[in-house]
């Protein structure tokens, strides 16, 4: 028999319900989906009755943590949602350099209790982001190109499996379910109640520059910058902001680096060269900073309280094709708040022990935000239909901007795909747990207006 009081299961009807189904999603762009069971857990004993419950009554399961899910993966039609918002513990040992954190911890929760012990981890760019779907998703972070995702960094995983068993796995207890944990996104199958981490040394300095340039020289800071990548430290985070600059009231293609110092050398240094250099209309140069500004000006990009429709493709195309091919995109912004992120990555080895495989040198995305609900379509149709028109450059998605149900990419290498659904089998056989969403569970105007579809692997 199930042991869940009463205000820890909402079911559809009850007072509480509606609430709870909206909060389990950031984005104010609420998906249209109702689950017919909503679990708010408070312990990992919760999280045990919660699966053994779903299997008693044939639910499928959604699962949010942090709700930073852009399409709100974890709120499906019918079934469970297992809402973890509550799970926030944290455990350090400094020894080790190690971790436990619970789901929903955000980046400056757990920097904030590393800082002391001159540790430090790759967390999400936004202060919100839960830990539980960025990390599981590849978990693009603060210094990830000379750390990793944050996902090659987990040790090992307490995790709910469908049969409702608590298990510890690590790579050698159960190597196929950190293999899986490492990079399948929304597409895991099991419910992860505490993730241990191994950390890193935190940066003795954190350097910024960036220099915001005048739209008309957009194409050439795009393709100066795809060919300095090259050129800079791994420690250093590269990125051009196409969009509206507030301050200077027009559009403008800003480049910003950030510098994750281990000596005293300016490893921004090479930025300084530009050929267009003396052109910037605004600049810092270097400039010391911490993770908390840094955070500030995350939130202040795509900030709480608005609708956003993000979209993202991974590329290595050459950059003249890339940059000729996504003018309509740039040329057509729809506002002083949606931009386009042309984020500099390059590439990080894969590893045996992780199914996380899809990153390029370029990850190309917009990003719409919005207030009014009559203009859903418009920005949906500009985040992802233009990006529908330069399907043919992708290598691939993030699953972190995971719009999986409007223009489902794959996410991860066809034969890491076809392992993880080969591992789901033996571990999940009557699919308790939501995976990837399909175009035909998508609520959004777009889909309505019938463009959601599914692109094949090229
Ligand atoms: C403002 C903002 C900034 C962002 N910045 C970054 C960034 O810098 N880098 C980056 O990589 N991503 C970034 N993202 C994307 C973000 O990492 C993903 O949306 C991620 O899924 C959010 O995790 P969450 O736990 O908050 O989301 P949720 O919506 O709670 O979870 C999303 C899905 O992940 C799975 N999941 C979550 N927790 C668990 C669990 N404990 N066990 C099993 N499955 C689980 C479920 O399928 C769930 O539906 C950002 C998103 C936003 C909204």
């Amino acid at each position: 028999m199930v042991q869940l009081s009463r205000d820890k299961l909402l079911r559809r009807g009850d007072a509480a319900y509606e609430t709870a189904r909206r909060d389990a999603v950031w984005n104010e762009r609420k998906p249209d989906r109702y689950p017919d069971v909503i679990v708010l857990a408070h312990s990992e004993q919760d999280v045990v009755e919660a699966v053994r419950l779903a299997r008693e009554e044939g639910l499928a399961i959604g699962i949010r943590s942090g709700g930073h899910s852009w399409v709100g993966n974890g709120v499906r039609d019918g079934g469970m949602l297992l809402d973890l918002s509550r799970l926030t513990d944290i455990t350090v040992d400094p020894l080790a350099g190690t971790a436990a954190v619970q789901p929903a911890v955000t980046g400056p929760a757990l920097l904030e209790r590393l800082a002391p012990h001159g540790l430090f981890f790759p967390t999400g760019h936004a202060p919100t982001v839960g830990i539980g779907g960025f990390i599981l998703g590849g978990g693009y972070g603060w210094d990830s190109r000379r750390l990793g995702p944050a996902c090659l960094s987990i040790e090992a995983i307490d995790v709910v499996l469908a049969d409702g068993t608590l298990v510890h796995a690590t790579d050698t207890t159960h190597p196929e379910l950190l293999w899986a944990a490492r990079g399948s996104g929304p597409g895991f199958f099991g419910v992860v109640t505490r993730f241990h981490l191994a950390l890193h040394d935190r940066p003795r300095r954190i350097l910024r520059t960036v220099h915001s340039y005048p739209l008309e020289l957009r194409d050439e800071v795009l393709a100066w910058s795809y060919a300095m990548l090259d050129e800079l430290s791994p420690a250093v985070e590269f990125s051009a902001k196409i969009g509206f600059t507030p301050g200077l009231d027009r559009q403008t293609v800003s480049v910003t680096a950030t510098a994750f110092c281990e000596t005293d050398e300016n490893i921004l240094a090479p930025l300084e060269g530009a050929p267009f250099r003396s052109r910037t209309i605004r600049e810092v140069v270097a400039q010391e900073t911490t993770m908390a500004t840094l955070y500030d000006y995350a939130d202040r990009m795509t900030p709480p309280g608005m609708r956003w429709a993000l979209d993202g493709i991974w590329t290595d195309e050459p950059v003249d094709k890339v940059v000729a091919a996504s003018r309509p995109l740039f040329d057509s912004i729809p506002d002083t708040t949606s931009h386009v992120l042309w984020m500099l990555w390059g590439h990080f080895p894969e590893r045996a022990n992780a199914c996380w495989s899809s990153q390029a040198k370029l990850y190309l995305s917009p990003n719409a935000g919005w207030t009014d609900p009559a203009e859903d379509l418009r920005h949906e149709q500009w985040a992802h239909g233009l990006l529908a028109e330069i399907q043919h450059l992708s290598s691939g998605l993030q699953f972190s901007d995971n719009n999986l149900a409007d223009r489902f990419d794959h996410g991860l290498s066809p034969a890491n795909s076809a392992r993880l659904e080969e591992i789901r089998a033996v571990h999940d056989p009557e699919g308790r747990f939501r995976t990837y969403m399909a175009p035909r569970e998508s609520t959004t105007a777009y889909a309505a207006a019938g463009h959601a579809r599914t692109h094949t692997h090229s």
